[in-house]
């Protein structure tokens, strides 16, 4: 049986971005590397979206594939804001991973297989993989493979997109439309993204955050209407991007590292690298995977998990918690913030990078009565957001 310093489980986003990041710190060379992945990771399966100010450990992974950029945004009530000192970038995967097929190609030590894993078993000395078609060892499994989350503590950030191509130029493309609450609610959070990436083309994407999940029989209508209340009715749709991110608590950590000799690493979404109440996961992700590099590179005995701080994690239980049983409430909430705050004040909260102060200004301004009722419910049930019996 064929033994290896590391084995991916998935071959995706995180797992791409962990040996990139060790590819950069000139740590791939010693380690001996099996990816296990079933799709061919050829298509562009998904675009990738993260505001970035240049300085944070995320953009070097992705700099010179950025696909395009923005520098102003489309605010509530389409007021135009500039995104300075951050812009808005876009990284097609497919281009993700044809660098990450480039750089690979010059590590003999790094294999890949086109398969699914199966089953874990733990030995003293090693960990055991079993594929559909045969077995490996590792010292250490990284598995961004998602594990189950109860149903009743998870919600789901879905979406159905259309990349459109018009007749005409339309878009301004220096302004992106994040979070468009002027759209129909259905019990839920919803609202409209517009990414124009040229004058004529553009991702439009119809996004819920709620327990049930979005539909293209219920997206289509409120996108074709949203388009033409833009005046914009001629366009052909190129690619459609239907999917969902799980929204949960479950996968957060209150420990930065994981235990000493812990062979299996979650990785990407897995990790908890989605913030809760956002779905927010790529720049997370590539911190982590810079963070972990950086630690295997050293061959840290302790492996780094991407933390949140407890202040944060409690504002997203308050906030799923009234996404997932008043709705109706939220839209408030996410338009007060984007109403009442510096952008940059916004985006940094958001990345849970505000000091406390600033938080106490946010949390001020908030319609209080929704925080309260949270509140109220988190000291009677804990940290669950899910609805109780009365
Ligand atoms: C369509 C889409 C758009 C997104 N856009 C954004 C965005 O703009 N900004 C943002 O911050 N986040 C975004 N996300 C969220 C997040 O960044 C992505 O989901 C990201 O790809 C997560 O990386 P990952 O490695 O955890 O999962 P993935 O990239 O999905 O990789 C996991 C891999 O594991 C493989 N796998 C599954 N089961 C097995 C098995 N048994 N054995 C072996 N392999 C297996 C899968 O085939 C997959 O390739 C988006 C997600 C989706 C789905």
């Amino acid at each position: 049986m064929k033994h290896y310093d590391f084995i991916f489980a998935g071959g995706g986003g995180s797992s791409l971005a962990l040996l990139l990041a060790l590819h950069n710190i000139d740590g791939l060379k010693d380690f001996s590397v099996l990816i296990i992945e079933p799709d061919p990771k050829n298509t562009n399966d998904r675009t990738w979206c993260f505001w970035t100010d240049h300085q944070d450990s995320a953009y070097p992974l992705v700099e010179n594939i950025i696909d395009h950029r923005w520098t102003k945004i489309n605010n509530v009530h389409q007021q135009i804001s500039h995104l300075k000192p951050f812009e808005y970038i876009q990284i097609r995967s497919a281009d993700f991973y044809a660098k990450a097929d480039k750089i690979l190609l010059q590590y003999p030590k790094v294999e890949r297989i086109r398969d699914k894993v199966i089953s874990l078993e733990e030995q003293k000395e090693r960990l055991l993989i079993s594929t559909t078609m045969e077995s490996f060892s590792c010292d250490k499994l990284f598995d961004s493979r998602l594990p189950k989350l109860k149903s009743s503590e998870l919600l789901w950030q879905s979406f159905v997109g259309w990349r459109i191509k018009t007749d005409k130029a339309v878009f301004d493309t220096d302004t992106c439309t994040l979070m468009d609450f002027e759209v129909p609610q259905n019990g839920a959070l919803q609202f409209m993204y517009l990414l124009p990436t040229a004058e004529n083309r553009a991702l439009i994407e119809f996004t819920r955050f709620g327990s049930a999940v979005l539909s293209k029989e219920e997206s289509v209508p409120i996108m074709e209407k949203y388009l033409a209340e833009m005046g914009i009715t001629a366009y052909e749709i190129e690619e459609w991007e239907v999917d969902k991110i799980p929204m949960s608590l479950e996968l957060n950590r209150a420990t930065r590292f994981h235990p000493q000799g812990q062979r299996i690493i979650p990785i990407g979404l897995s990790a908890g690298n989605a913030k809760a109440s956002t779905g927010f996961a790529f720049k997370n992700i590539l911190k982590h995977s810079a963070h972990l590099a950086a630690h295997l590179h050293k061959r840290e005995k302790q492996l780094p998990r991407p933390v949140q701080k407890a202040n944060f994690k409690y504002y997203d239980q308050l906030l799923l918690r009234l996404l997932n049983q008043k709705p109706d409430l939220s839209k408030k909430l996410f338009v007060r913030l984007f109403e009442k705050h510096p952008l940059d004040r916004i985006l940094r909260f958001l990345d849970e990078e505000t000091s406390f102060d600033e938080d106490l200004q946010i949390m001020y301004q908030m319609p209080w009565l929704p925080f309260f009722w949270s509140i109220k419910e988190s000291i009677l049930h804990g940290g669950s957001i899910a609805k109780k019996d009365r």
